[in-house]
């Protein structure tokens, strides 16, 4: 049912005049994907500021039979978060827009229990932070940590950099409060790391990218804050060298190795080209930007990481080496591999595939994918960059003029290579809607099913972000 005036007001009644925004233009803006390559249509946009407030205007929609689409900071990239393009002006006009970021509020910390509760809004560096004045470390981490929510950290179960020692968000989340389609409160908000009481309700929210509810609070999971963090960044002798590097690293260091990233030279050389950013040692065709942690030392132990380092050098299966020496260091490392993303947006994009394959087989994965991409398109150039340590990269395919007009062709022969090397197509940016096909062309029927029943089971009228995930 289309929006009325009585509609708007009641809205208005909920959360106040300033937080139901119909101005066309701001609508507009917020129905734009993060990436700027969907515009989609919404007749208004909502802001709650507590669970009560989402509640009470959940509630409004079920009667009024809206869509509903949750938003958070809109730094997804797999088209989710804002509606779908094309809507006719009947759908737009009974579509709504759910943006939480005014439910910010860190409400505690409890550094016995290790715990952290938020509001779904809080942005994640704000939570990050809020561990580090008690001394702990919320160790989600990602390029886009400046502007994305915990709501949509959730909704997405978002991996980052860290996934290799402390795993994806759903690790981290012991708690959640949900507004059900209804408007139904569904309060899970428990701080126990042990609790077999019946289905762990809240592992079916985590991951479901605002199909089956909308996330309002979370308690969530602190590690201790490491006493030092030393980062290395390497250049390989070949591809081949990556397996060698991390089982070296991995076996002198154990936990103590959180990050390992590879980054192709594509992307190194998006990096200059767009940013005039240089790795810290000579670009080669991989490298690999590595974080040792250490609970122990304020200084970490260089000696060690040099100690596993040199052997490497020396037998040839690393040409060059860098390890930082301060924080600046550490951060100029970083800086680096963050601007990876915005660098190449900035030079047009290209095909993006965020998949994961177990780490054995990806060297055979990414020589094999790339000759097959090479031969079929010609011009095409894999860049290739991301968390090695977790097994998950993103496979992405440029440049733009030479890609773009094979776009869905060069999706199905990624995804079909990763399907039979026993691998992800939604490593951790989630489904959304550019997926969906994909999902169900290469998952058994049963599974599907049984998601398509779940989705039903939570929101039987399918008015939560439609079509995503898992269309019906
Ligand atoms: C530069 C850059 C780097 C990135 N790096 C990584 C990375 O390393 N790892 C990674 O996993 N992701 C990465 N991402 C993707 C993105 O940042 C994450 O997926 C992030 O978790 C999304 O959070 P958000 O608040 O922006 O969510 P949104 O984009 O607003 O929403 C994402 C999905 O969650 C749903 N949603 C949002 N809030 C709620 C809620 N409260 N309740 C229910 N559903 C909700 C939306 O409907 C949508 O389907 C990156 C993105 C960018 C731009």
């Amino acid at each position: 049912m289309p929006f009325s005036a009585e509609l708007i007001e009641a809205l208005r009644r909920i959360v106040g005049a300033a937080n139901v925004i119909t101005d066309p233009s701001e609508v507009r803006a917020a129905a734009l994907d993060g990436r700027g390559r969907r515009q989609g249509a919404a007749f208004a946009v909502v802001r709650p500021g507590s669970t009560a407030e989402t509640a009470a205007v959940m509630k409004a929609a079920a009667e009024a039979g809206l869509t509903v689409i949750a938003q958070g900071g809109n730094t997804s990239n797999v088209g989710g978060a804002t509606p779908e393009p094309g809507l006719s002006e009947e759908e737009a006009s009974s579509t709504l827009i759910l943006q939480t970021g005014r439910m910010r509020r860190i409400l505690s910390v409890d550094p016995v229990n290790n715990t952290v509760t938020v509001e779904a809004g809080a942005v994640l560096q704000a939570v990050q932070e809020a561990a580090a004045e008690h001394h702990r470390l919320f160790p989600l981490s990602l390029a886009a940590e400046g502007s994305c929510q915990i709501g949509g950290v959730i909704a997405t179960n978002a991996g980052g950099v860290h996934v290799l020692r402390y795993g994806s968000a759903r690790r981290m989340v012991l708690g959640l409060k949900i507004v059900l389609a209804s408007g139904e409160v569904l309060d899970l908000m428990r701080s126990l790391r042990k609790d077999n009481a019946g289905y762990s309700l809240k592992e079916l929210f985590i991951g479901s990218e605002g199909t089956l509810g909308i996330i309002t609070e979370a308690v969530l999971t602190l590690e201790p804050e490491p006493r030092s963090i030393i980062s290395g960044w390497t250049s390989l002798a070949g591809l081949e060298a990556v397996e060698t590097l991390f089982s070296t690293l991995e076996s002198v260091f154990g936990p103590g190795l959180t990050a390992f990233e590879l980054i192709g030279r594509t992307p190194l050389e998006s990096l200059r080209e767009a940013a005039g950013l240089e790795p810290p040692i000579a670009a080669a065709d991989w490298q690999v930007l590595f974080d040792v942690s250490d609970w122990k030392s304020a200084e970490g132990d260089p000696a060690a990481l040099e100690e596993a380092l040199m052997p490497l050098i020396e037998n040839g299966t690393l040409t060059d080496a860098a390890v930082s020496q301060s924080d600046a260091d550490r951060e100029a490392f970083w800086r680096c591999r963050e601007t990876i993303p915005p660098a190449v947006k900035r030079l047009g994009g290209n095909v993006k595939h965020d998949i994961s394959v177990p780490r054995s087989g990806l060297v055979g994965f990414i020589r094999d994918t790339s000759a097959a991409l090479k031969a079929a398109f010609p011009g095409v150039e894999p860049s290739i960059f991301g968390h090695y340590g977790d097994g998950n990269l993103h496979f992405n395919v440029g440049p733009k003029a030479a890609a773009f007009p094979h776009e869905e062709a060069i999706h199905r022969l990624v995804h079909d290579r990763v399907s039979a090397a026993g691998g992800s197509i939604a490593a951790e940016h989630g489904v959304g809607s550019l997926k969906t096909d994909e999902l169900v062309r290469l998952k058994a029927p049963q599974e599907i099913a049984a998601m398509r029943s779940l989705k039903l089971a939570f929101d039987p009228d399918n008015r939560l972000n439609p079509g995503r995930v898992v269309r019906l």
